[in-house]
């Protein structure tokens, strides 16, 4: 099986650019921070405290949590109702980054993002894939921009969503979502030693497509 794994900061553009690679180089694409805040809302949803850890433990010990992949588009299923439409928020996000910090979710959701990986070739993108989910990934990619230019595009992407939002706000969450998943103890966001580095500040979505999937046939000859 092929796979990519690109992993960088909240907001760098990794979803946009994962997809487009995937849907280029005709593989299923799975975006598994989806997986994280798929926990975090049904949690929420069942009222649970998320900045408890044990609170979190006891209630994920009976949680199912399943991916499949309907019409090519990945659908997360918590204990057997689909919460895909209600991820991507802000809030959402929020606690999504601080379960992450949890031993008992990453292990719940470490072997439901390695089993796709064996299933089917796949683009990945994360916060640890190439450093710890796929170690083996054919090709990884750590892909950053400047908070600046990351809050803009987030602000952006909202509003055209109809959502109200404050860029300064969205700014501050960026940095402390940065501090949260960099300083975290278990499965830091870092570059792995292997991986290309794109900054995309400066970059268009289409160069920085263009880029990975020249990076990934070269592998796959
Ligand atoms: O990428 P996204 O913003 O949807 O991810 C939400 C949160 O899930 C991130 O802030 C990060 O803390 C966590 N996450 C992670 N490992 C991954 C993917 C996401 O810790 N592979």
């Amino acid at each position: 099986m092929f796979s990519i794994a690109i992993d960088g900061p909240a907001g760098a553009g990794k979803s946009t650019i994962a997809k487009l690679v995937a849907k280029e180089l005709e593989i299923a694409y799975l975006d598994t921070g989806a997986l994280y805040r798929g926990i975090g809302y049904y949690l929420n949803e069942k009222k649970v405290d998320v900045l408890k850890e044990e609170k979190v433990k006891e209630a994920i010990a009976s949680y199912k949590v399943q991916l499949a992949f309907e019409e090519k588009q990945p659908q997360i299923y918590v204990n057997d109702s689909n919460v895909t439409a209600y991820l991507r928020t802000e809030e959402v996000g929020n606690i999504a980054s601080k379960i992450a910090t949890y031993s008992c979710i990453r292990e719940k959701l470490l072997s439901v993002q390695q089993e796709t990986a064996k299933k089917m070739d796949v683009v990945m993108d994360g916060r640890d894939i190439g450093t710890n989910v796929l170690p083996n990934a054919n090709l990884k990619i750590y892909l950053t921009a400047s908070v600046s230019e990351r809050a803009n595009r987030r602000y952006k992407e909202l509003v055209e969503k109809g959502e109200s939002c404050d860029i300064a706000k969205i700014e501050a969450d960026i940095k402390a979502r940065d501090k949260q998943d960099m300083q975290r103890e278990i499965a830091p966001l870092r570059q792995a030693e292997d991986a290309i580095l794109i900054d995309s500040s400066q970059m268009t979505i289409d160069e920085v497509v263009e880029q990975i999937v020249k990076e990934a046939k070269e592998r796959k000859e």
